[in-house]
């Protein structure tokens, strides 16, 4: 059994204290605690959370491993800070039966990186037409609880509400890319101002919002549970402000760089910035920052999405949709949420550690930092600034938005049950 002695690290931003991990296990929290027979990492006031949780993670494995991996995305999500992904079910073959999610959880045993969840396809190859096996993927190894057919969605009333009342048996979840397909056929980003002057197809709020208010009025009406995949829009969040004041079990995430980024970037052409749901106004970003700020938004989700160089390097109409975003996740949330004095750093851990673990039913991790829990953790110099240098991704792509950008923070040590997965900003 090995001790690792974490001495003078600010728990969740708080007092500096000392964190004794054993074994797997955090053992003692506290002051001047012993260093006796323990490596000692000086953390000289850095910031201690827990493990990182990612609900919607898009690991490509299997089918399109020439973008990633399970095991280059888990080691991207530890340098991230992650010790727990949830992975999504649009992979080839899609994951959409028992044996798919089990392959996935198996490899995610096998990277010892980071944990590895699989979520499963509501509809059998993300079709929409016929529900997938659920019973079969929540009794299976994997344990599935989330099931989505992110990507795309789930747009038929019926097939919603089934997954609904499904699911409900089991305490799972359905997670919806809210997406009105008709409504967004041909889109090239969203529909404002700047989609008008570039003479591209627009992307109307109103696709996803008339979802998500279907979608909230059928939990309710199934008693069921709902989760929204990255919401985009201020219309989006006053109907998720409502479900919630209404008492429907609604949750709810944004994405990194919905809380950064506005539509405006598209006009350099630059496919980077292409992504789904697509990059929306200033007004947006900051309904999205509030809605985070007050609970109506539950968690951030990275929704990471990696794509090879020929899929991106080529005009707009024709590029991938999607942004990685594990290694970056934190220092876009440290800069648009904490330095603009919306959240603390216990905020944060509720919203990338806590809430998204509650949220899928990780029993190991989202767990407070206190003695007898186990030592999952991510140590964060909160007072870096460094410029993204997409070179030095562990992720197998390179399909950030944030290249030659200036971010704070940087995660300098990852444990996963007590294990360094990163040392000094390093793979371990
Ligand atoms: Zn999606």
């Amino acid at each position: 059994m090995s001790k690792i002695l974490i001495r003078g690290a600010k728990v969740l931003g708080g007092e500096a204290q000392d964190v004794l991990i054993d074994g797997e296990t955090i053992a003692e929290v506290g002051q001047n605690l012993s260093a006796d027979g323990a490596s000692v990492i000086e953390a000289g006031g850095q910031v201690l959370l827990p493990g990182l949780v990612d609900l919607h993670t898009h690991l490509r494995e299997p089918g399109r491993e020439d973008s990633e991996t399970v095991l280059t995305g888990t080691r991207a999500a530890a340098c991230g800070g992650y010790t727990a992904v949830f992975a999504m079910a649009n992979t080839f073959p899609v994951a959409d039966t028992a044996g798919v999610v089990e392959q996935v959880w198996r490899l995610g045993k096998e990277s010892g990186y980071c944990d590895v969840q699989p979520i499963g396809a509501v509809t059998v190859g993300l079709e929409g037409k016929q529900l997938a096996e659920l019973g079969a993927m929540h009794d299976s190894a994997a344990r599935v609880t989330v099931f989505s057919d992110d990507g795309k969605c789930v747009d038929d009333a019926v097939i919603m509400r089934r997954a609904l009342e499904y699911v409900k048996a089991f305490g799972g979840v359905v997670a919806q890319h809210a997406q009105e397909p008709r409504l967004t056929e041909g889109a090239q980003m969203n529909e404002g101002v700047v989609s008008a002057e570039l003479g591209l197809g627009g992307w109307p709020a109103v696709a996803e919002e008339s979802v998500i208010a279907r979608d909230v009025l059928l939990a309710e009406h199934v008693g069921s549970r709902v989760h929204i995949c990255h919401l985009s829009t201020a219309g989006s969040v006053e109907i998720v402000r409502w479900a919630k004041s209404r008492g429907i079990d609604v949750t709810a995430e944004v994405t990194p760089h919905h809380l950064l980024l506005t539509d405006e970037l598209v006009r350099s052409y630059n496919a980077v910035y292409k992504v789904n749901p697509p990059l929306r106004t200033e007004r947006d970003v900051l309904a999205l920052r509030e809605a985070l700020a007050d609970g109506t938004i539950d968690i951030v989700a990275t929704d990471h999405a990696p794509h090879p160089q020929e899929d991106k390097d080529c005009e707009w109409a024709a590029a991938a949709m999607g942004m990685v975003g594990l290694e970056t996740a934190l220092s876009v949330v440290q800069q648009t949420m904490v330095e603009t004095g919306l959240l603390d750093w216990a905020g944060v851990a509720e919203r990338m550690s806590f809430a998204p673990a509650r949220i899928g039913a990780l029993e190991n991790h989202g767990r407070p930092v206190s003695a007898g829990e186990p030592a999952n953790l991510t140590l964060v110099d909160t007072s870096y600034r460094g410029v993204v240098d997409p070179a030095h991704f562990a992720s197998r792509s390179r399909n950030t938005p944030y290249e030659g950008r200036e971010l704070p923070g940087r995660v300098t040590h990852t444990f996963l049950r007590g294990r360094a997965t990163v040392v000094d900003g390093k793979l371990a």
